[in-house]
């Protein structure tokens, strides 16, 4: 027993000190973890000076090994980075000042190191110069990049060009645009409008209404639920659909007459997908949007918005029909709806999307490259080969018909999304791939405010499809 009672307020000093020490512990942790992660920013920051300091910036090269930006040092030391095609790369190239943006952000660690050979810096210093930083090769293609911006001409918008079975990423460009190489000189002018928009990346920042490009995930789900049943779906449409309270008028008020599932997917029917989208899960169908990374991340390394799309038990019938034929909420990216083509055409697989090929030192090593990866499976191959199939249809007998007839096949989805109270204000859109059989690019296309995607997206896509196969 007297063992017992002295050992008691050992037990309690004992449990004290346990304590006390625990709490130092938790303490110094804390303490040490986060100043340790300002501690590191500072010394980055640090470092990040030095080597501008030591290198020079390196060089960013096109596919095709053209210079997109490079630095130019004048013989008393002073560099301008210069941007030789002006504004045709303006948001995916980017610019190295005032925080950076687009591969020149995306490629800061490669293009400020310098791995040169010793030989090579010992030259460089004995010249009394800084030592030639590493050059980054892209996976953009000038031809198409220019093709896609002149063809975008003086309108507002975004042209997406991907190479489907690996991801490459061909061609960006958003529109309006700037000149990376005057940036610091016209930034007060960019910035100071609130209602201009320059510096927005449009292609993977701009959330559009999808409007009829997003009858592809209407017909997919349709196709998920009722199988080879879809055969057997009809509608005779007068231009309009009515449920309660709702109308959904089809473009312009065409009346479309008797459809089947792939003309109205071809002729693009509102009607017909509203009527359609009342007679899907609407539970299942929020499980296909989540799948197909709607409100969710795209693997993407840059800046860009997220898009919207919802359906559940809880939406209303009035608002599944707007779902359905890609009005009322719903957004997207033109970035993703090109990542959705290029699924459908790969096979129901979506590839990584990238734009950084390879890191070269100033001597021609190749330090790092990147070669395509899997990201997701989006749908199976029997569903993305169904979405091939009505696809091939809106260029046969469809809204896409100047793609018609060409040395090469393609398919695709038009699209003329309304984003005021008016049929007469659209955005014109097209996103699909060619060669329709065995598909090797796609390319979506937003036009803002022009009108029908049939008219102003489609002759653009021919455009570029043309270049594309010129260059085979
Ligand atoms: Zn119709």
């Amino acid at each position: 027993m007297q063992e017992n009672n002295k050992s008691y307020p050992i037990l309690i000093i004992g449990a004290f000190t346990v304590i006390l020490f625990a709490s130092m512990v938790a303490y110094i942790c804390t303490y040490a973890v986060t100043n340790h992660r300002v501690m590191m920013d500072n010394s980055y920051n640090a470092h990040q000076t030095l080597l501008r300091k030591q290198n020079t910036r390196g060089t960013i090269y096109s596919s095709d090994g053209k210079v997109l930006a490079e630095t130019k040092t004048d013989e008393v030391g002073n560099e301008t980075r210069e941007y030789p095609y002006g504004k045709t790369f303006s948001h995916v190239i980017g610019f190295s000042v005032n925080g950076r943006s687009g591969i020149e952000n995306l490629a800061n660690y490669y293009l400020i190191n310098s791995n040169a050979a010793l030989k090579s810096k010992a030259e460089a210093k004995e010249n009394d110069q800084k030592f030639p930083g590493d050059n980054v090769y892209t996976t953009l293609d000038t031809a198409l990049q220019e093709t896609a911006f002149e063809a975008l001409s003086a309108r507002d918008g975004a042209i997406v060009v991907t190479e489907v079975e690996t991801g490459r990423v061909l061609a960006l460009v958003s529109k309006p645009d700037f000149d990376p190489g005057t940036i610091l000189n016209d930034w007060e002018e960019i910035t100071s409008d609130k209602n201009n928009t320059q510096l927005l990346n449009r292609a993977t920042q701009g959330l559009y209404p999808p409007g009829s490009t997003f009858k592809i995930v209407t017909a997919l789900e349709y196709y998920k639920e009722k199988g080879e049943d879809y055969k057997n779906y009809t509608y005779n449409c007068n231009g309009k659909f009515t449920s309660g309270d709702d109308v959904i008028r089809c473009f312009h008020g065409e009346s479309h007459g008797s459809l089947d599932f792939a003309m109205s997917f071809a002729k693009s029917c509102n009607s017909s997908f509203a009527n359609m989208s009342l007679q899907l899960d609407k539970s299942d169908f929020g499980k296909t949007l989540e799948k197909l990374m709607f409100n969710s991340d795209l693997p993407w390394e840059m800046n860009y918005s997220k898009s919207n799309a919802v359906c559940s038990d809880a939406l209303s019938d009035g608002d599944t029909m707007q779902l359905g034929i890609g009005q009322g909420t719903t957004t997207v990216t033109p970035l993703h709806m090109n990542l959705i083509t290029a699924a459908i055409a790969n096979d129901g697989t979506l590839m990584k999307p990238y734009l950084i090929d390879k890191v070269v030192t100033a001597d021609g090593k190749t330090i790092e490259s990147f070669s395509p990866k899997e990201y997701k499976k989006l749908m199976s191959e029997d569903e993305s080969d169904f979405l091939k199939t009505l696809m091939e249809g809106v260029v046969e007998k469809g809204t896409a018909s100047k793609l018609k007839g060409l040395s090469y096949t393609a398919a695709g989805k038009t699209g003329s999304a309304e984003f005021k109270d008016s049929t007469s204000d659209s955005h014109a859109w097209f996103t699909g791939f060619a060669p329709a059989e065995d598909p090797e690019i796609a390319v979506t296309i937003i036009v803002e405010n022009a009108g029908s995607g049939g008219e102003f997206a489609v002759p653009i896509a021919k455009r570029i499809f043309d270049r594309y196969f010129e260059m085979k």
